[in-house]
């Protein structure tokens, strides 16, 4: 039987698994993130080995940063210093002489949840994720749109305050600049007023369900953003769902729920009344998934979803 082995690099770890050609996940593991120019030979190597154990036809990275899918370059990275302009797709064939598919991390999350995880035989879906930035990727009929050159998608740059806050992109008021992880963090950070060491978004969450009053203030200005943007979304794409991940939608909470209920009084009354919102179903696996299917499709070993 042959066998895929997935990549799903990040700026901090490097997620590694073996799937069947079914799908099936069989082994997965992690390990950190090398410097930028070690990143080929240390893929390679970890192929080496798992050719003892299996036996490798296709190999299927999702990575971090902006990806040319069809020739398999990383075209910009601002997690991993030096990874911009690099030919990984290239590079690692040349090293493996197994066909090597590559694709952006965000759009094989959404791909590995249409494939078999929340969104599972629904057509048009919006994949999330909330962290540093919020990274997007739009599903229209069973397909990822891409656009004219492959950046399609950046939810988190649409203004939704006019005036506001300086973004990265260099415009003012973006969605991720009020509805990210380190948005919401920050936001907490000025209210308090006081040096806040050690915060993130998940325990932002434990003191929003505790009934701490400056977390609850932070907590509705947060949901009353997110649903904005996600509302714009709704009335642009009527997707059936829209799934969120990130570390701060993972642990127990009213998060998800919450958006689902200011939806509802946002969103036009035909667009009907079931909840869009859902949480991932493969979490950090999603990435996996997604590189997979990828690279069986490239194998033509699997029809599209
Ligand atoms: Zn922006």
């Amino acid at each position: 039987m042959s066998h895929i082995v997935c990549f799903d690099i990040g700026g901090t770890f490097i997620k590694y698994g073996v799937f069947d050609p079914k799908g099936n996940l069989l082994v997965k593991s992690k390990m950190a993130t090398p410097t930028s120019h070690e990143i080929p030979d240390v893929l390679n190597n970890k192929v080496k080995l798992l050719q003892q154990d299996f036996h490798i036809s296709a190999i299927g990275i999702s990575s971090c940063g902006l990806v040319d899918r069809e020739k398999g370059v990383i075209l910009f990275s601002n997690n991993i210093k030096g990874y911009s302009g690099m030919k990984l797709g290239e590079i690692l064939f040349s090293k493996t002489q197994i066909p090597v598919s590559v694709e952006n991390d965000v759009k094989s999350a959404c791909l590995g949840e249409m494939w078999q995880g929340a969104v599972k035989g629904k057509r048009n879906a919006v994949f999330l994720t909330l962290g540093t930035g919020i990274g997007s990727s739009i599903v229209m009929d069973g397909r990822i749109v891409n656009g004219s050159s492959g950046l399609a998608g950046e939810l988190g740059h649409t203004v939704i305050v006019a005036g506001g806050k300086p973004c990265s992109c260099g415009r003012k008021g973006c969605l991720e600049r009020y509805a990210s992880t380190s948005a919401f963090v920050q936001d907490y950070k000025e209210q308090k007023g006081v040096a806040v060491e050690d915060v993130s978004g998940e325990t932002i969450m434990k003191l929003v369900k505790q009934g701490d009053p400056v977390a609850l203030l932070v907590y509705e200005q947060f949901i009353h953003y997110i649903s904005m943007g996600l509302t714009n979304v709704i009335h642009l794409l009527n997707p059936e769902k829209i799934i969120i991940g990130g570390g701060i939608t993972e642990g127990e909470g009213p998060l998800l729920q919450d958006i689902n209920i200011q939806l509802r009084k946002e969103v036009m009354d035909v667009y009907g009344n079931e909840d869009t919102v859902i949480a991932s179903s493969l979490g950090n696996d999603a990435g996996l998934y997604g590189a997979c299917y990828l690279a069986l499709n490239r194998m033509n070993m699997k029809e599209s979803v």
